[in-house]
């Protein structure tokens, strides 16, 4: 059986770290923005479907994402915990998630929302830099810890399309918010402190309620 955990919280607020972290200890890490980035960057008939959207940091419309998520959850040994990052951004992704989940008996252990202010998720994404190849994220320029490929700079990492994509968190974060808190598994977390005291709150979370 599938087990997964919901990482949501606007840009910036440190989801992607923490699922790294994760991944470290055996989840495999689903980035729906990471895999968008790289059907782009291979210039895929799926790629250049949603790069008008990616690039101006617009939602891709749901099905669509929803079939990537699909398509990705198909391919993994069906005993794997996931830790979802980035998905879902919308009720109805919440909702195609649900019925995926009972569909295939696969279960959702949390929703754990990281709460970071909009200045701070600004400063950071103006620092951000990414290793194309594997996600990696630093706040240094340089080169992957992973694959020594050099960091680069998201395009959507720009002053006025990160306002966008924070602006429209608080309208889709809300929704998925009382989504989860009405399922009774939704979890805030301070995303301001140290990565981490972070870990260390998240691995608490996670054992006590036996998800490691
Ligand atoms: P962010 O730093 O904004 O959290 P991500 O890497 O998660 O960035 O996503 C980058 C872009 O990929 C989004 O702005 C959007 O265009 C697209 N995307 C990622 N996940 C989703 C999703 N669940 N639904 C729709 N679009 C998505």
């Amino acid at each position: 059986m599938i087990q997964f955990v919901i990482f949501m919280g606007k840009p910036g607020s440190g989801k992607g770290t923490q699922a790294q972290y994760f991944s470290k200890h055996g989840w495999i890490h689903l980035s729906t923005g990471d895999l968008f980035r790289r059907h782009l960057a291979e210039k895929t008939p799926l790629g250049k479907q949603v790069q008008e959207f990616v690039e101006n940091g617009n939602l891709v419309p749901d099905e669509l994402t929803f079939a990537l998520v699909e398509d990705f959850l198909k391919s993994v040994d069906q005993n794997a915990n996931i830790v979802f990052d980035g998905y879902p951004r919308s009720k109805r992704q919440a909702e195609l998630l649900d019925s995926w989940s009972k569909k295939t008996g696969s279960k959702c252990l949390g929703a754990i929302e990281f709460c970071l202010s909009d200045e701070s998720a600004m400063e950071r994404l103006l620092n951000r830099y990414y290793c194309p190849v594997c996600g990696y994220v630093s706040n240094k320029p340089g080169f992957c810890v992973n694959d020594g490929t050099p960091l680069v700079k998201r395009i959507d990492d720009n002053v006025e399309v990160i306002q966008k994509r924070v602006r429209d968190y608080d309208s889709y974060g809300a929704e998925l918010r009382a989504y989860y808190r009405n399922k009774g598994i939704y979890v805030a977390v301070d995303a301001g402190k140290e990565p981490e005291e972070i870990s260390a709150f998240l691995e608490r979370i996670m054992l006590k309620n036996g998800l490691r």
